[in-house]
């Protein structure tokens, strides 16, 4: 089924971008006035540049998020940034569970359903992410990966709010490689019904965005894939050029 909430196409800085990268974020706004986009579009810089490019593209098309908040309101995690403190800079949305949350800081599904609640606490949307990554495929284990990460990073008070789920398998997270449109839509389809099953009507009409080397030469092909909701995309969101025809693709 298609989604009923509109599509999402998110860009995740990671850790690039200082002050002077703002103005590839306002240019990127400015392209947007323009072209009406289908899509909402969001971009989710390094903490540090958080409230300026919030208030470098208030009014514009594009949203501003985070990339990870902690589970508390505050308190004595040195480091740490709490959902209230994002909202208080101009976000709007958080990516939650990235692979490489999980993978250089041991982050897990429970870690990444407290922060998920945390940011609807914040009035945050969250991206929640889960993906497999070359040795779970290989083994045949795909599906029962991320339909295990989904139960355990998605917690049922999403029902009640914007959000969405972030299919993005981590062998193709900055590689360059993709999986076959036929394997996306088996995951895609795999996570709404787990959703559906979870949540009900919110689970069935939520965006379910694929991440994972999506550039402007792929973009509409993905895009276009059966409950595909939209796109996470890294590297190719850094450049307005690239992420703006990413953007044209969804429509
Ligand atoms: C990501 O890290 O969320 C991502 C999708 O990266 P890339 O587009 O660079 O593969």
């Amino acid at each position: 089924m298609t989604s009923l909430l509109r599509d999402l196409i998110a860009g995740n800085w990671k850790m690039n971008g200082t002050a002077a990268a703002i103005a590839e974020a306002k240019a990127l706004a400015e392209a947007l006035e323009r072209q009406e986009p289908s899509a909402r579009v969001a971009l989710c810089p390094p903490a540090t540049l958080v409230a300026s490019m919030a208030g470098a593209l208030a009014g514009s098309r594009v949203l501003v998020g985070g990339q990870d908040c902690h589970a508390e309101v505050q308190g004595a995690f040195t480091g740490d940034i709490s959902a209230e403190m994002l909202s208080d800079a101009g976000a709007r949305l958080v990516i939650l569970g990235h692979s490489e949350r999980r993978a250089y800081y041991g982050e897990t599904d429970v870690a990444a359903a407290a922060k998920a609640r945390a940011a609807i606490r914040a009035g945050l949307e969250p991206i929640i992410c889960v993906g497999e990554t070359l040795d779970e495929r290989k083994a045949g284990d795909t599906l029962a990966v991320v339909t295990r990460q989904v139960r355990g990073s998605v917690p049922a008070e999403v029902s009640a709010v914007p959000f969405a789920v972030a299919y993005e398998p981590v062998w193709a997270i900055g590689t360059g490689l993709t999986p076959t449109l036929a394997e996306i839509e088996d995951v895609h389809l795999t996570i709404r019904e787990v959703l559906a099953g979870l949540l009900g009507e919110s689970g069935e009409a939520t965006p379910i965005l694929y991440g994972g080397s999506v550039k402007p030469s792929n973009a509409k092909e993905i895009l276009a894939a059966r409950e595909v909701g939209g796109a996470l995309v890294g590297g190719a969101s850094l450049k307005a050029e690239d992420f703006l025809a990413i953007i044209r693709a969804a429509g």
